[in-house]
């Protein structure tokens, strides 16, 4: 694990990042700072300045010469369990269901110190494969899968806010934790992780029903006796989870409302979901500064609702973007700011891809109150930089694609390669690189190429992430971490 980073490392492409948040719907948002060939100078670990490409740079400094690339600070994503990238694409449930059917079963193999270890290392390395160098993450009920996320995360230089799971009812044995034993193992971990490096403890309730009211009660009480630790939880994502938080807390005025009677709503708050809020609930947000994950893949792909990100927006409460794997079908952030532009579309709103990139990088970094570190390109920052294609090439793979034959009773002679059909085949690249480079080739305002790019671009087009100066992830290299 002992890499160190080149002392003074210029990275040379098309540095893009933002100075502030843009207006939405705002396609010439001065808000974009674009700069086209330079270089980004990484001191020690940190961004500490840019020059353009053509200004001479002083032999002191090694180049990674990423030029004709686009230069991204790593994307943060701010809700994604990292023990379920085992049932990403799991089919057929909505939330409550697809808890009980994949998430919990999953879940319960993490007792294990060797699984959770094992799926840490997966976890945090297919994040940054996915050019995320920063994220907000569940763990489970056991302590130890908390512990090995650290560790994880500390052994690659990464900025990593996550937490055990609380879960004392509503749950299958092996899977719940009582108030006690929990306030421990929450207690211990701070103590061993909190501001260690670049970690952050997350007081972790996964939902109001799987919390009694002593464990939500419990949880206000870590975040107010250890002020500076994150606490995220899912809020209002579908509406029979909502109607059974009316039946379980009868008392309370809303879902949000639960969480503010046991004092867990602050500026730390991370709010996956928040689909079925009112403006009540939003102003409730506002008014403590807490953040909203919003995770459209994740509300596309269980049925969960359409957020309101307008509503939102208009009521000043601060959204960041997430993919809330497993229920959301991709890590890729571009994926999921894709999905978040056909969710708006659905309300007759037009998401740029300034406001939505600004939601994966600095708008998250706002949220979280980490600006000065994370989010952008500015000099001070920690250097998480990701370096992307424009347009990836032609993968050298190919698969064969089908038709659909049976509805015409013609299935034994055309839609298959099985021996007797006739030989109807189509040969396709895997990824669509010609498509996104002729739109790119095309395009003429920065606006319509991000936005083309944002679109069509997935983990294949992340050619180096670098995580603190230190190059993470390469294509095509294997890399130590
Ligand atoms: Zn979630």
């Amino acid at each position: 694990m002992a890499v160190s980073p080149p002392t003074r490392l210029a990275l040379r492409g098309d540095l893009l990042d933002f100075t502030a948040a843009p207006a939405w719907g705002d396609t010439a948002s001065t808000a974009v700072r674009f700069r086209p060939d330079h270089h980004l100078l990484v001191e020690g670990g940190r961004i500490v300045g840019a020059q353009p490409a053509a200004e001479p740079l002083d032999p002191s400094w090694s180049v990674a010469d990423h030029r004709g690339h686009l230069v991204l600070p790593g994307f943060i994503d701010t809700h994604v369990h990292s023990p379920q990238l085992d049932v990403i694409a799991s089919h057929g449930t909505a939330l409550l269901d697809w808890l009980d059917t994949y998430t919990f079963p999953a879940e319960r193999r993490y007792a294990d110190p060797a699984e959770a270890e094992a799926g840490a290392a997966r976890f945090l390395d297919a994040l940054v494969a996915h050019g995320t160098t920063s994220a907000v993450v569940f763990a489970t009920v056991h302590k130890v899968s908390a512990d090995k996320l650290f560790e994880a995360a500390q052994a690659r230089g990464m900025r990593l806010i996550t937490g055990k799971v609380l879960m004392d009812r509503h749950a299958p044995d092996g899977l719940r934790d009582d108030v006690e034993q929990a306030e421990r193992d929450c207690t211990d971990l701070i103590a061993r992780w909190h501001g260690v490096d670049r970690l952050a403890y997350a007081v972790t309730v996964r939902f109001a029903p799987t919390s009694t009211p002593e464990q939500l009660a419990m949880a206000g009480r870590l975040c107010a006796s250890h002020p500076g630790v994150y606490m995220q939880t899912h809020v209002a994502e579908n509406v029979d989870e909502v109607k059974w938080v009316a039946q379980l807390f009868p008392e309370a005025r809303s879902y949000l409302d639960v969480y503010a009677r046991a004092g867990l709503m602050n500026a730390r708050g991370v709010f996956a979901h928040g689909i079925w809020l009112d403006d009540t609930d939003r102003a409730l947000l506002h008014d403590h500064q807490a953040l909203i994950a919003h995770s459209p893949s994740s509300n596309l792909f269980l049925g969960s609702g359409l957020f309101g990100w307008r509503a939102a927006e208009a009521a000043g409460v601060a959204v960041a973007v997430a993919s809330d794997v497993g229920g959301g079908t991709s890590l890729s952030i571009q994926r999921n700011l894709a999905d978040a532009y056909k969710v708006q579309a659905m309300a007759g709103e037009r998401l740029s891809a300034w406001t939505a990139l600004h939601a994966a990088t600095r708008g998250a970094a706002l949220g979280l109150g980490l600006e000065g570190e994370i989010g952008s390109l500015e000099a001070g920052a920690t250097a998480d930089v990701c370096v992307w294609d424009w347009a990836a090439g032609p993968v050298p793979h190919a698969h064969v694609g089908r038709g659909a034959a049976l509805g015409l009773g013609l299935e034994g002679e055309i839609g298959s390669l099985e021996a007797g059909a006739t030989a109807d085949v189509c040969v396709w690249d895997w990824a669509a690189g010609p498509v996104a480079q002729r739109r790119h080739a095309v395009a003429t305002a920065l606006h319509e190429k991000v936005f083309a790019w944002m679109t069509l671009s997935d983990e294949r087009n992340l050619a180096a992430a670098y995580v603190a100066g230190i190059p993470r992830h390469q294509r095509g290299a294997a890399l130590p971490c």
